[in-house]
This record gives structure tokens, C-alpha cells and sequence, in this order.
């Protein structure tokens, strides 16, 4: 089937760098051969698929722009069509002025999340990969693209389809006992049926907790400030946030609770925890301070460790070192500006750590900081726990239902209901989840059934 071509800007329009015009469908070769223009006069419809081609765009005899055009030959493209997309120097109008070439020449302009609809309903990705691109479009930082990239490479998916899996087996097995009584019996099966159920209702719960951490995430990297009382820690804060929402004083211990803000670094969204420091001591206020603080920084994705370099180390340096170890840490040697005590180089053998010099008073080395992070972070040195996030209320409220109709079932067991009983919410259990990746059901039944249960009948 023809389908039309659509061309749209697929980067933000801004004035910088570099912008992208990509063009999508079966015109896409024939359109930029009527406005790509090289040196050689090579045409660009002869060319290999997946190249890269040096020209510029014209209409008629005005060039635009200064371009590299990427050529990608349906079906191994975004959206399984013909593609093809412009990089232009960027600027607001050279951007828009080659789009309007693009359209002038025989393209469409693109609805928005076109392509991805596209990919879509050519096969190249699900419904929840779909989800997942619009997330990608709408991330608030790197961090939140990661996220949803690793929803793209399918670890939801998989854990939906293992659920799935499980709920339709059970089906098939009452549906093909019913079938054959006589072979296959269902004695016992509601035991084992509400077992099976216990566990996919703790996964489903699993999923559920994750899309309120999902979206936590989306907000950034858990990141926890850690240190002794006095050493700098809500003055660093107060230097990266650039406001003075901590409270900063010299009476150790004043920071009694947690403070939360959330900072970006580079592209990378940090959300930031300022702890009391941890440190043994009877004093209750603060103890419980200091139990937050460790339980905080339990599971951060990131720890800083604030020290302050003008005092000796004590115990509960000691114990802090201790308690990094084996964790994502950063040491920051802070209050450099005055007469330090601690050597960067032993502190650095003695831990392991990076260690940065800062003062959180002075504003020194601070960039130096944001640049360890960033590097890191890019590095894929840091990295959130491998674990699956929801981050999309479709998906949510998928799961929530399924979740109800497995409860339903276990109630009907409990009850002593007949087995035919526990197929319907079976069923829908399983065609919600199966919502999320855009599948249909009775194939599936048909031939889960048919493999598992009549092999060879
Ligand atoms: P926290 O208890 O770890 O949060 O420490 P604060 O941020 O409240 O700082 C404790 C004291 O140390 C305050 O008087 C700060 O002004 C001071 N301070 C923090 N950073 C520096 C620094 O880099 N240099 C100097 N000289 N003083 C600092």
C-alpha cells in the first residue's frame, strides 16, 4: 500500500547546533533528489541505503543550507518505510525554510509522534514501545531518557509477558480439562491455581510500587549528601541549588532532618538529599537524623561524602568510609580555603574514591564536581539499580485491573466456586496486560491450548 510522505523538525527548534529534518514514506528518495544539490551531482536514490551524504539543499537555484543527509532504505528504518533526514546547521529559520522545501516538493507535514505511530502500525515496535518514544520525546533530563530506553529494550515487557504466560497456562489447563475430563483432572488445581496467583499478584504489586518510583525517577538521580556535622554539606547544597532553601549554620548537628532538591547537572537531573551527619551519639533528634541519613543512602544511585579538610578524622569519618566502600561514592574535600589537615592523595589510597578539592564557601571546585558527574553518569558509571520501572498511567491502571481480576479469582476459590468460574477474570487478568503491548487474546488461548495440552491428538 502507498501510504503518504510525511516530513517534520525532529529536534527542538531552538537556535543551535545542529537540527534535523527527517522525512518518512515512499516519496522520501524522490523528494530530496529534487532539492539535494553536490558538488558531483550524485543523486541520492542511487545510493546505498544507511549512507551519509555531504551536499546542500536548494530550491531551485537558492541554496539554504550547508547539509548531511542520511539515506535509510525501507524496512530497516524507524518506521519501517523509506527514510531519509537532513542534519542543517540549525537556526530557527534554516530549519524551517528547508521543512517548507521538504513540503513544497511532495511531503506531508507529520502529526505529531507520526513516525512513531508509524513504527507502530508497520510492526516495528508495540504498544508500549510506542508509549515508551513519546516518553522519550517528553524526558525531563537524560536520566528520565535512560529510563525509558530501557522500557524500549523491554524488561516491563518481558516481566508483563511472564505473567501473562503464567495466567494463560492456567486458563488452558482448566479450559482443556473441562474439554477432557476424562484425561485431565482438576483435582487439587485450585491450590496450585491461587499459588500461582499469589506470586503474579505480588509481581503485578511490584510493577505498581515502581510506577510511584518510575516517577520519581523521572525527577533524577538519587543522590545523597553524607558527612559529619559542620563539614559543608547543606552549604554545598546551597551552592549547587544557588538558593539558600538550607539552612546553613555552625552549631553542629543543625541540619536534623533531610532536605530534598532536585538539580540539574549537564542535562542530568540530580535529586539531591542533604542528611544530619552520621555520627554515634545519645542525642535522640539527631539520631534519628542519622538513621535517616543511612537509610537514604542505602539505595542511592550516587553518594557525595563531604569532609571537611581543615579537621582531623575521627571515628565517625571512619565509620562513613566504611559504609561507602562498596558504593557509588565521591569524596569532597571541603573547606580548602583554609588550613587543610587531610591529604588528598592518603584520603584517596585510604578510600579508594575519587577525591575533589572544594570550597563550598568560596564557590571553588564546584565545576570540577559537575563534571565528575557528568562524566560518570555519560560513562554509564552511574546507574540506576536494573530494575523495571512503570512510568506510564495507561500502564498503571492496566496493571491495577489486572491485579483485581487475579484477587477476584482467589476470592471465587475461596468460595468453592466451579473452575469454569475462574476463567472469566482469568481472562481479563490477562487481556489487560495484554493492552499494554497492544496484543489481542484468542489466538493466543488457542494456541496455548493447543500446544501445551493436545500435542499430537
Ligand atoms: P553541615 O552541618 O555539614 O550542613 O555544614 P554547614 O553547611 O552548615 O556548614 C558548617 C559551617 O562551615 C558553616 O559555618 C559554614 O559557613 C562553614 N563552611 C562550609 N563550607 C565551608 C568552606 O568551604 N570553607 C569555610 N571556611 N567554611 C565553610
Amino acid at each position: 500500500m502507498k501510504t503518504d510522505t510525511i516530513a517534520a523538525i525532529a529536534t527542538a527548534v531552538s537556535n543551535g547546533g545542529i537540527s534535523i529534518i527527517r522525512i518518512s514514506g515512499d516519496e522520501a528518495f524522490s523528494i530530496i533528489d529534487k532539492i539535494y544539490k553536490s558538488k558531483k551531482g550524485k543523486k541520492l536514490s542511487d545510493c546505498s541505503s544507511h549512507t551519509v551524504h555531504y551536499g546542500y539543499i536548494a530550491d531551485g537555484d537558492t541554496v539554504i543550507d550547508e547539509v548531511m543527509v542520511l539515506l535509510m532504505r525501507s524496512p530497516h528504518t524507524y518506521t519501517k518505510e523509506d527514510v531519509v533526514e537532513i542534519d542543517c546547521h540549525g537556526g530557527i529559520v534554516v530549519t524551517k525554510k528547508i521543512l517548507e522545501t521538504v513540503l513544497k516538493y511532495g511531503a506531508r507535514l507529520a502529526d505529531p509522534g507520526e513516525f512513531t505511530k508509524r513504527a507502530f502500525l508497520n510492526g516495528r515496535i508495540d504498544l508500549s514501545q510506542a508509549e515508551a518514544v513519546s516518553d522519550i520525546i517528553n524526558a525531563k533530563s537524560e536520566y528520565a531518557l535512560k529510563n525509558s530506553l530501557n522500557q524500549l529494550r523491554g524488561n516491563v515487557l518481558d516481566k508483563i509477558k511472564d505473567i501473562r504466560q503464567s495466567i494463560i497456562d492456567d486458563i488452558a489447563f482448566i479450559e482443556a480439562a473441562l474439554d477432557d475430563p476424562e484425561h485431565i483432572t482438576l483435582d487439587d488445581f485450585s491450590n496450585e491455581l491461587a499459588k500461582h496467583i499469589e506470586v503474579n499478584v505480588i509481581e503485578l504489586d511490584k510493577l505498581l510500587k515502581s510506577s510511584d518510583n518510575g516517577r520519581l525517577l523521572k525527577e533524577g538521580i538519587k543522590t545523597v549528601i553524607l558527612g559529619k556535622p559542620n563539614a559543608g554539606k547543606s552549604s554545598l547544597l546551597n551552592v549547587l541549588v544557588g538558593t539558600d532553601r538550607a539552612i546553613v549554620t555552625d552549631i553542629a548537628g543543625t541540619t536534623r532532618d533531610t532536605l530534598e532538591e532536585t538539580i540539574q547537572i549537564g542535562g542530568i537531573c540530580l535529586n539531591v538529599i542533604d542528611t544530619a551527619g552520621i555520627r554515634n551519639t545519645e542525642d535522640i533528634v539527631e539520631k534519628i537524623g542519622v538513621e535517616k541519613a543511612m537509610k537514604s543512602a542505602e539505595d542511592a544511585d550516587l553518594i557525595i561524602y563531604v569532609m571537611d579538610a581543615s579537621t582531623n578524622l575521627d571515628g565517625n569519618d571512619h565509620l562513613i568510609i566504611d559504609f561507602i566502600k562498596n558504593r557509588k561514592a565521591i569524596i569532597l574535600l571541603n573547606k580548602t580555603d583554609l588550613n587543610m589537615v587531610i591529604d588528598p592523595k592518603e584520603m584517596e589510597t585510604l578510600t579508594g574514591k575519587d577525591i575533589i578539592q572544594i570550597s563550598a564557601k568560596e564557590n571553588m571546585g564546584i565545576d570540577k564536581l559537575e563534571k565528575w558527574i557528568t562524566d560518570m553518569y555519560f560513562q554509564g558509571k552511574i546507574d540506576l539499580n536494573n530494575e523495571i520501572y512503570i512510568t506510564n498511567i495507561r500502564h498503571k491502571e492496566a496493571i491495577m485491573e489486572s491485579k483485581n481480576s487475579l484477587l477476584m479469582v482467589n476470592q471465587s476459590i475461596e468460595d468453592g466456586m466451579p473452575e469454569d468460574f475462574f476463567s472469566i477474570d482469568m481472562m481479563n487478568a490477562y487481556k489487560v496486560l495484554g493492552e499494554i503491548l497492544g496484543e489481542a487474546v484468542d489466538e493466543d488461548l488457542v494456541n496455548t491450548i493447543f500446544c501445551k495440552f493436545c500435542m499430537g491428538k
